[in-house]
């Protein structure tokens, strides 16, 4: 018998959980990312909502800006007595994923998980097959769709964590922090967010992002990234004459991928395995193009793999004798543990703040990247934080209000060991 969620019984959570509360005001709001926008931020939502968090902050007396590009920074003097302690800075992101709607969202809260699954409102089903973290969540109350949207708890989640810090540090003096600077950054699912940031006026000796997934987890490492286009350049003739004189780009490109290792796809590669993944391929006689990506947890190992392509290209070039082969390959962001490493402090404040809350804590090597890669690339070091979404990007996304809570308990914890420099 599958569960079903009540939004009545979220709307009385709300009334007596503010985290819950700030949660469900923001995910009102479509902040969905769109790659193929010419705008800064891609999509007036992200700007909407960062002007009401801005409005809300500054009601609150805080240092508060929303930049041109709708970057919201807040700027938060240590306690007194703290002035001297190590810089803090907390980041969320305003926007959604393009991979599901982000438009009204209604949302319901699915009381005491039994683990049979949950039906949502449309009648789908999100249940362990589609979500197995759900497994670990039985006993939870847990926030979900009515399946025709996305929940956005990647980053709202994130972001409502920082509001209620920032309310938090106003009524309560015993919540006391060095000097904090906290962001809400844009355009993060569709890789921008960084580019948009500038993080020598962010001014922090560290960072972290409250972007991560289950309870518990700390994203210590992501990959080395690199992204490659290769070109092809065929010799298009009419089939009548083309006799030992044509070459087919669709065909060199094709015998390019083939050439490949086949066992190194990202769907036959997991933990700390790299991949080549093509996502993308057009072409004619004439040209044709592959647009893919490099994966590696190394930078060898990255280095190994743009080598390969170009020494692929380079030998499909002497087979055919001119260049037909050109591969243009792009660094995208590095793994954040190589920063990391040399400062181990950071990690260890971290782990302490989970474990005095009393989690056990899971590092996790994530498969992809974070800001926290390119931030700590930048000049800021900044692992990634549980909010305890799962399943995201999609309508089976959910909350359980458990790991929301204990993701703020972190971010609290963490701040005032921060300030009290242990
Ligand atoms: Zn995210």
């Amino acid at each position: 018998m599958y569960q079903k969620g009540s939004v009545k019984d979220l709307e009385n959570l709300c009334g007596i959980d503010q985290l819950v509360k700030i949660f469900c005001e923001l995910i009102s709001y479509d902040t969905t990312a769109d790659e193929l926008s010419s705008t800064v931020p891609s999509t007036v939502g992200q700007l909407r909502l960062g002007a009401f968090i801005a409005a809300r902050l500054s009601a609150l007396d805080y240092d508060c800006r929303q930049d041109d590009k709708g970057v919201v920074t807040v700027k938060v003097p240590a306690s007194e007595g703290y002035e001297n302690s190590r810089k803090l800075c907390l980041l969320s992101h305003l926007d959604t994923s393009p991979d599901a709607d982000g438009a009204n969202i209604k949302a319901a809260l699915v009381r005491n998980y039994r683990g049979e699954g949950i039906e949502l409102e449309n009648g789908q089903v999100t249940d362990e097959s589609i979500c197995p973290s759900l497994a670990s969540h039985k006993g939870d109350d847990i926030i979900v769709t009515d399946g025709t949207t996305l929940l956005g708890a990647d980053d709202k989640a994130g972001v409502a964590v920082l509001i209620k810090l920032l309310h938090d540090i106003r009524l309560n003096p015993s919540l006391v922090h060095g000097p904090l600077t906290v962001v809400f950054s844009v355009d993060e699912e569709i890789g921008l967010s960084v580019s948009h940031l500038d993080v020598s006026r962010i001014d922090c000796d560290f960072g972290v992002t409250i972007d991560g997934t289950d309870v518990g987890e700390l994203d210590v490492a992501t990959f080395n990234a690199a992204g490659a286009v290769v070109s092809f350049t065929g010799r298009s003739i009419h089939t009548a004459v083309a006799y030992k004189k044509m070459v087919n780009a669709i065909g060199v490109a094709t015998r390019f991928m083939n050439m490949l290792p086949p066992l190194e796809k990202p769907e036959a590669t997991l933990d700390k395995e790299g991949f080549y993944h093509v996502y993308g391929f057009e072409g004619n006689v004439g040209e044709a193009t592959v647009r893919m990506l490099l994966r590696d947890f190394t930078t060898e190992g990255l280095k190994a793999r743009t080598d390969k392509v170009l020494s692929i290209a380079r030998m499909l070039n002497d087979e055919l004798g001119y260049d037909c082969v050109c591969a243009q390959i792009r660094h995208q962001y590095s793994n954040m543990a190589d920063v990391l490493k040399d400062r181990d402090e950071i990690l260890k404040l971290c782990r302490k703040a989970y474990t005095n809350t009393g989690l056990a804590v899971k590092e996790c090597w994530i498969r992809g990247g974070t800001d926290g890669s390119n931030l700590s690339c930048a000049g800021l070091p900044c692992p990634n934080i549980f909010t305890g979404g799962l399943c995201c990007h999609g309508v089976h996304e959910c909350l359980p209000v458990q790991s929301l809570n204990a993701s703020y308990n972190v971010v609290c914890e963490l701040v005032k060991l921060v300030a009290k420099g242990i």
